[in-house]
Order: C-alpha cells, then sequence, then structure tokens
C-alpha cells in the first residue's frame, strides 16, 4: 500500500538531531510515511540556495499537504525575513495551535494541567501591514487588520475542535473594552459563533485578566482563542506553567496543509553537543498522528514520553538529567 506523503524540513542548531529521534519514534510506532525531505532558511543557503525559501521545499509541501519541521534560525534586525512566518502565509496556515500538558517528573507548579491554545496565525498586529519609522525616528505606525472571514475561521476551527476533542469550555480572550474594532469584531463574532455551540461553555475574558487568572487558576481552563500576538504571549505564558518551551509542541494548520513543529527554536549554544530535549518535536509528531487520525499510535507516544520523563530515564540536562537526545530517544522508543 502507498505510505502518506510527508515533508520533512530539519532545520538548523539542534533541529536535525530532535527531528532525527521524532522520526525514530515515528518509525518505531509504526507510522511510516514516504519522506521528502527538503531544507529552507539556513540549511537551504548553507546547500547553495539563493532563497531561504526554495521553490523545491515549496513545491513538496504542496504536494504532501504535512510536514514534520525542525526549528529554523532567523537573523535578528537586517538579514533574510523570517521562513516560518513566510510559509504560514504562503500556505495558509490560519490556525496555530498549542497544547500544554503537564508532565510529572519536570520542575512546575501544577502537576495536572491541559490547556489547549488556538490562536489566530495571520492578522491582527502580526499582519505586517502599514508598518512605517519616521525619517526622524521619532514615530512608528503599525496596522493592525482582522477581518469578518478571519475572525469567523478561527473561532469556527476552535469550536469544532473543542467539540471534536470532548473539551467542556471556550474561553474567549479579547481587549474589545480598549481595541474596539479589531478586538471589537473578534468579540462579536465570537458570541454569534457560540450560540451554535451551546454544548460547550462559552466564557469570555479581557486578556490581562486572563493572564493573570492562567497563572493564579490555571485548572479553570480548558480551550482558549483568541487573536495573533495575544495568542503568541499566552501560549508561551502556559508553557511556562508547565516546565517551559522545551516541552511544548505546536501545529500551524490550514484548509490544505498542516505543518507541525517544536515550539523552541534552533538553541544554538548547545547545537552539535548531542544534548537537545527532543520532546517538543516528539509530542509535534503525535500531534501530526491526530491530525492524520491515528491518534492510538498518537497517544503510544504522549504515553512513553510521559513515563519516560516522569521516571527520569535518560532525561537530557535541561530537565536536570545526564542523558543525551539519542539516550532519551531509547528510553522513549523502549516503553512504546
Ligand atoms: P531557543 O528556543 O532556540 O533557545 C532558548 C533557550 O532554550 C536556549 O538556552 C536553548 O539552549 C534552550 N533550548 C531550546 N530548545 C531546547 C531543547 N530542545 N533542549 C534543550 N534546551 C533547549 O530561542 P532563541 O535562542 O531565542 O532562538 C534561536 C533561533 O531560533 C533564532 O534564530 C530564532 O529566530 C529561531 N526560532 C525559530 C523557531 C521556529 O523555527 N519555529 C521558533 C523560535 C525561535
Amino acid at each position: 500500500m502507498a505510505q502518506r506523503p510527508l515533508t520533512v524540513i530539519k532545520g538548523d542548531g539542534i533541529g536535525p538531531d530532535i527531528v532525527d529521534a521524532a522520526l525514530s519514534v515515528l518509525d518505531a510506532v509504526g507510522a511510516t510515511f514516504d519522506i521528502e525531505e527538503v531544507a529552507v532558511g539556513k540549511a537551504a543557503l548553507d546547500g547553495g540556495a539563493d532563497d531561504p525559501l526554495p521553490d523545491d521545499a515549496l513545491a513538496s509541501i504542496e504536494r504532501t499537504g504535512l510536514v514534520l519541521k525542525g526549528p529554523v534560525t532567523t537573523p535578528s534586525g537586517g538579514g533574510y525575513r523570517s521562513v516560518n512566518v513566510a510559509m504560514r502565509k504562503h500556505f495558509d496556515l490560519y490556525a496555530n495551535v498549542r497544547p500544554t500538558i503537564s508532565l510529572p517528573g519536570t520542575k512546575s507548579r501544577y502537576d495536572d494541567l491541559d490547556i489547549i491554545t488556538v490562536r489566530e496565525n495571520k492578522g491582527g498586529m502580526y499582519s505586517g501591514e502599514g508598518q512605517t519609522v519616521s525619517d526622524d525616528g521619532q514615530r512608528a505606525e503599525a496596522l493592525s487588520v482582522i477581518t469578518r472571514e478571519q475572525c469567523e475561521r478561527i473561532l469556527k476551527f476552535a469550536f469544532e475542535m473543542a467539540r471534536a476533542r470532548g473539551r467542556k469550555k471556550v474561553t474567549l480572550a479579547h481587549k474589545a473594552n480598549i481595541m474596539k474594532s479589531t478586538s471589537g469584531l473578534f468579540l462579536e463574532v465570537g458570541r454569534e459563533l457560540a450560540e451554535q455551540y451551546d454544548d460547550l461553555e462559552h466564557e469570555e475574558l479581557i486578556v490581562d485578566a486572563c493572564a493573570m487568572k492562567l497563572v493564579m487558576e490555571p485548572k479553570n481552563f480548558d480551550v482558549i482563542v483568541t487573536t495573533n500576538l495575544f495568542g503568541d504571549i499566552l501560549s508561551d505564558l502556559c508553557a511556562g506553567l508547565i516546565g517551559g518551551l522545551g516541552l511544548a509542541p505546536g501545529a500551524n494548520i490550514g484548509d490544505k496543509c498542516a505543518m507541525f513543529e517544536a515550539v523552541h527554536g534552533s538553541a544554538p549554544d548547545i547545537a552539535g553537543q548531542g544534548i537537545a530535549n527532543p520532546t517538543s518535536v516528539i509530542l509535534a509528531a503525535a500531534l501530526m498522528l491526530d491530525h492524520i487520525d491515528q491518534p492510538e499510535r498518537a497517544t503510544q507516544i504522549r504515553e512513553a514520553v510521559r513515563a519516560a520523563i516522569a521516571e527520569g530515564d535518560r532525561t537530557t540536562p535541561d530537565l536536570g538529567g545526564e542523558g543525551s537526545t539519542s539516550s532519551f530517544t531509547e528510553a522513549v522508543i523502549s516503553r512504546l
């Protein structure tokens, strides 16, 4: 039987090590793919491409519609634009989904959190429109643009996802009291849609209060849906509640394409040392299996990761262990 095609982008820095780890876990759980490996960003340029987002990478993603991706370095200040942002735009990956689930054995203040943040991934303050700085450098402007269509599809996505996963509550985080146009539109559309989902509890919170409540009473949260900038911040806050970015996977989802990755970056400070924690990208691979209707395998992977971390079996230095990327990966595989 033909295998499902998958585009793999290993990225740079710690990317290749942790993506290899995730691929060996997928293989061990019996999830095999017809893999097309392509390079973007620094890896593409180092390999002789003239563009950080080469045509062969775009064509592969277009063909497969499914991507497992390692972190990609973006130069700060000058240099080329973020390939991550470019890919989100090019493939219309409008929903950023970040589950944060407590892992026993890690340092965190709470031990049984399970929150999913759904972030609008293209508009709002990150739409990149109208960015100007006056000639004298004394005044800067940026436009926040969001359309009814963007609000509808992200809110619908969140409600549908909550229903499909048997979740109980959707919290809409906004700032419609001050940002009356953009956040106001988001809230208005959220209220309209909530009426079609009366099986789910609907809560509205102003984003600053939402941040405080997340820190004080995180167990009251289930699914959070919000606009781009607020989602970026609240999802990192949630990752902090469970012990940091190194454990958090993320998915960028569109109607024709979905990309699964670790939430953290390329960690240049530890690249090449073989000690990067592969957990985020292994959990991203599990999210990918959920997405392609292989939930049993996804659960097997999550349970193996949980058990290996809880038992401190060959965990990497960021978790206080003395293991390596490959020894921790073996610890996970031995539990599948
Ligand atoms: P980073 O997430 O790479 O690193 C922050 C700190 O966390 C570092 O001390 C690092 O060693 C540690 N860390 C990160 N991942 C780890 C892991 N798996 N195991 C152990 N420790 C880990 O953040 P940064 O240094 O700000 O960014 C480095 C580069 O990554 C930048 O160029 C940035 O643009 C890029 N980046 C890419 C993505 C992406 O591709 N999706 C996301 C974030 C940052």
